[in-house]
């Protein structure tokens, strides 16, 4: 065990790159699926998640920014493709998604659990990772499904303020560095995402309601799904995702 911060090299890189650091170990390994649609706050939960409960933060929007800053000729055509969905906030299609994911199935397998984030999004990938569980022997705790409405996802969305170093996300209003446009924790220039954008912003959340909001029904009759209002500060929304697990378990 160590006590840096976890790299997730694994997830981000693919490959063959380990993790030079993992989560510390807090027992027994969780497994969670967070939903939701853009802009409630699932990667601040994870955050937050990952420092409580150890899990492992595998985000798939991590995987396509992570390749963002890559060499064209280090992406596969796949990825290049992938990109250019990203950036009109459109959804990439399954199959590459489900690629990706299938090739790092070692990170499913992390005695430290997981959080995934952003993935599943569409029906066929709830699909897909339930056969690729099954096949590893492995099952969800739970899957959180945190809610708000609309006005203030846009609001949210629109003030958010990312670190491209160690992907801290900050908000102008509501969560703002000590330093306008600085990360507090490495200093790094914090950037509005391309797809935090107004007409990003749109595209995005009308693939939310079409592709991902039916895997609430999904999980719902797999007996695994939680809701959690998100409005309200981090830790309050927090505090709410370790109350709803406690009156789970
Ligand atoms: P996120 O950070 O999860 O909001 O993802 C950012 C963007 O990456 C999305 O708007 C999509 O273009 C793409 N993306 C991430 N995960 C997926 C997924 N599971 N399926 C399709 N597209 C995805």
């Amino acid at each position: 065990m160590t006590d840096a911060k976890p790299d997730r090299s694994a997830w981000l890189k693919g490959g063959n790159s380990k993790c030079q650091a993992k989560p510390a170990a807090t027992g027994k390994p969780w497994r969670f699926v967070l939903l939701g649609a853009p802009g409630v706050g699932k990667g601040t939960q994870a955050e937050l998640l990952t420092a409580r409960l150890g899990a492992c933060h595998l985000s798939t929007g991590d995987i396509f920014r992570a390749a963002k800053q890559l060499d064209e000729r280090e992406r596969t055509p796949a990825l290049t493709a992938a990109l250019e969905y990203m950036r009109r906030g459109e959804l990439v299609p399954d199959s590459t998604v489900i690629d990706i994911v299938r090739e790092r199935r070692e990170c499913l397998k992390c005695e430290s659990g997981f959080l995934l984030d952003g993935f599943p999004r569409t029906v066929a990938q709830a699909d897909a990772l339930e056969v690729l569980l099954k096949e590893e022997g492995l099952r969800l705790d739970a899957v959180l499904n945190y809610e708000l409405p609309i006005e203030l996802i846009v609001k949210r969305l629109s003030g958010r303020r990312t670190c491209p170093g160690c992907k801290a996300v900050y908000h102008i209003e509501n969560r703002p560095p000590k330093k306008e446009g600085v990360c507090d924790n490495c200093g790094g220039e914090l950037y509005h995402r391309e797809d935090d954008r107004p007409e990003s912003i749109r595209v995005r959340m009308e693939a939310y309601w079409k592709s991902t909001a039916p895997l609430t029904d999904f999980y719902n009759r797999r007996g695994l799904l939680l809701t959690i209002p998100a409005n309200g500060t981090p830790e309050e929304i927090f505090n709410r995702t370790m109350e709803a697990l406690h009156a789970r378990s």
